[in-house]
């Protein structure tokens, strides 16, 4: 934001403001809240650890700084063989209470730090991360069977860049000089609001987790994680990281359990400031009934099933390559374009080539650098993908490729699979299969591309390929998504915001976006001290009382 109006006054006041606090530290917000301490460590403390690719890891609760164990536990299955590898703290109403005490009574403390206290401390994680790549990819992988060379390369660097990037955008907030309104200063701060929760799927789940904890600890709130109870253990890893980097205990929290247990209770508890969800629609209501009983403000990234168009003069080569690119991580991914739709003039010769390239996908065990595609989390959502391959067919679409397991894979491995033919409105066009499962239609015109593009109740993402850039400004503007790509894909600066429309979420994060969710936005409206020179001395204010 850059200064108007002023700056004299504003920077005087800027200085008082920080005046007020012998400390140097932010005004913070605190709750009472003996209601809850009932709750704090009903658990029992545990030093266990199990081994998962060779790495150490707690299946125990991360709360108020101690690793808690509950009497309940759940396991934790490998998509990729589907044996169990680990066994796992299962919390429920009493470990949320303790987790909300314990994020609460640190909040005291954390939401006091200046900026820059918190953003050096939110540095050394992301060192941490950075650290121990190696070991969170290997644990990730085994325990969502997502690309181990993926998770190198580019997801758990990502978690580092997400610390990074809000410690220093953090640094770069600056209200300070925002406006003036009839000669009245007004000064902008984002204060920290108080404990967040926030709960991830499992097809990224580092990575969106820390999306959402980094800014949320940058903007001075405390935080409790509910990891997907598919792929809990990274979130464990990342406790041990954040407690090496200095976080005092109690401002990151991880509670372990299943969604309806340890994740309704966290929503439903009247001590969260904050709700971040990532996750299906059908969860996503639930959240937001939960936190709707307490006016808890609530940002909800959700499903997709966006369209990826195809105008005739696009780079057919680019344009097939990214088209491919929609079966990645075995098709779990909310922004894949799973709907092709492709101008007809193309259309049976781009189906024949993209034929071809998807018979080149290598399916296999994820930890293998020459695997593409890997396997679905669990049997449960393989049986729900399959649900799907068979009712598309039975509703009249036709497979090209794909449909079912692979026969020498078995296991959760399904193969990429393409759709043509579907009725229009069917359920494969419209709902979200979470997948390696597209759709390809063929479109006459811009008018019609875009009429099938918006023709869901999604709006997370769209992705055009065409060479006329006219084409490609007139179609955006009309697309309803929350991220438009043109000639490219899955790409953004995180000072960008992200969200999605209709029923792909609420709210957007990314930038300043992340900082208004997470903090009391305030506003003080200064009025301008009279000169000095009229002021009367003391003597001259004495004698006239
Ligand atoms: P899900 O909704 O089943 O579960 C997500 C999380 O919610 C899990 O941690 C689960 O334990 C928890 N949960 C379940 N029931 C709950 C309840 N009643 N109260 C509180 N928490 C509860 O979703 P999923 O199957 O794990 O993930 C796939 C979905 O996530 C897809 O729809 C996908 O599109 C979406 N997704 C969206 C984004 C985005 O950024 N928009 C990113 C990734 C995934």
């Amino acid at each position: 934001m850059q200064p108007c109006g002023a700056p004299q006054v504003i920077l005087a006041w800027a200085v008082a403001t920080r005046s007020f606090d012998a400390s140097g530290r932010r005004p913070y917000r605190s709750y009472p809240n003996d209601r809850l301490e009932a709750g704090r460590r009903e658990g029992v403390t545990t030093s266990e650890r199990t081994a998962v690719e060779g790495v150490a890891v707690s299946t125990d609760h991360w709360i108020g700084g101690e690793r808690v164990a509950s009497a309940d536990r759940f396991e934790d299955k490998s998509p990729i063989d589907e044996g169990v590898i680990a066994s796992v703290a299962r919390g429920g109403a009493a470990e949320a209470r303790a987790a909300v005490a314990a994020a609460r009574d640190a909040f005291d403390g954390w939401g006091r730090t200046t900026p820059k206290e918190r953003a050096e401390v939110l540095h050394r994680i992301a060192d941490g991360v950075e650290a121990r790549v190696a070991e969170l990819a290997a644990v990730e992988t085994r325990d969502n069977g997502s690309l181990l060379r993926s998770h190198v390369r580019s997801v758990m660097p990502r978690v580092a860049r997400n610390f990074r990037f809000f410690a220093d955008r953090l640094l770069a907030l600056d209200g300070s000089a925002d406006a003036t309104y009839d000669g009245n200063a007004e000064h902008v701060t984002w204060d920290p609001a108080g404990v967040t929760v926030v709960i991830s799927p499992w097809n990224a789940p580092l990575m969106l987790a820390t999306w959402r904890i980094a800014p949320a600890l940058a903007a001075g709130n405390t935080v409790i994680q509910k990891p997907p109870e598919w792929a809990p253990l990274t979130a464990s890893l990342l406790a041990d990281i954040a407690r090496d980097a200095g976080l005092p205990d109690g401002v990151f929290n991880v509670v372990q359990g299943i969604g309806e247990e340890a994740g309704a209770a966290l929503t439903s508890d009247p001590g969260v400031a904050r709700i971040a969800f990532t996750g299906s629609v059908d969860t996503g209501r639930l959240v937001a009934e939960s936190a709707a009983a307490n006016l808890t403000p609530v940002s909800l990234e959700l499903g997709g099933k966006s369209p990826f168009l195809i105008f005739a003069d696009a780079d057919p080569d680019a344009a097939l390559r990214q088209a491919i690119n929609q079966f990645d991580n075995a098709g779990q991914v909310c922004l894949a374009g799973t709907r092709l739709l492709i101008e007809r003039s193309i259309y049976d010769d781009f189906i024949e080539r993209f034929t071809d390239a998807a018979a080149a996908i290598r399916q296999g065990d994820p930890r293998e650098e020459t695997t593409d595609l890997g396997p679905l989390i669990s049997r449960a959502h393989l049986e729900r993908v399959d649900g799907f391959v068979e009712r598309a067919k039975a509703a009249g679409a036709r497979l090209v490729f794909g449909g079912g397991v692979s026969p020498e894979l078995g296991g959760l491995y399904h193969r990429p699979t393409l759709f043509v033919d579907a009725p229009a409105g069917s359920e494969i066009l419209t709902k979200e299969v979470f997948g390696p499962v597209l759709t390809a239609q063929p479109f006459a015109d811009e008018d019609d591309a875009v009429a099938l593009a918006n023709a869901t109740d999604f709006g997370l993402a769209a992705t055009v390929y065409t060479s006329d850039l006219g084409r490609a400004q007139r179609v955006s503007e009309r697309l309803v998504a929350g991220t438009v790509w043109v000639n490219c894909f899955f790409v953004r600066d995180l000072n960008a915001p992200f969200g999605g429309s209709k029923d792909s979420g609420i709210g957007r994060e990314g930038g300043v976006w992340s900082f208004d969710f997470y903090s009391d936005v305030k506003n003080t409206v200064v009025a301008p001290a009279p000169p000095t020179s009229d002021r009367p001395s003391e003597g001259e204010q004495e004698g006239r009382t």
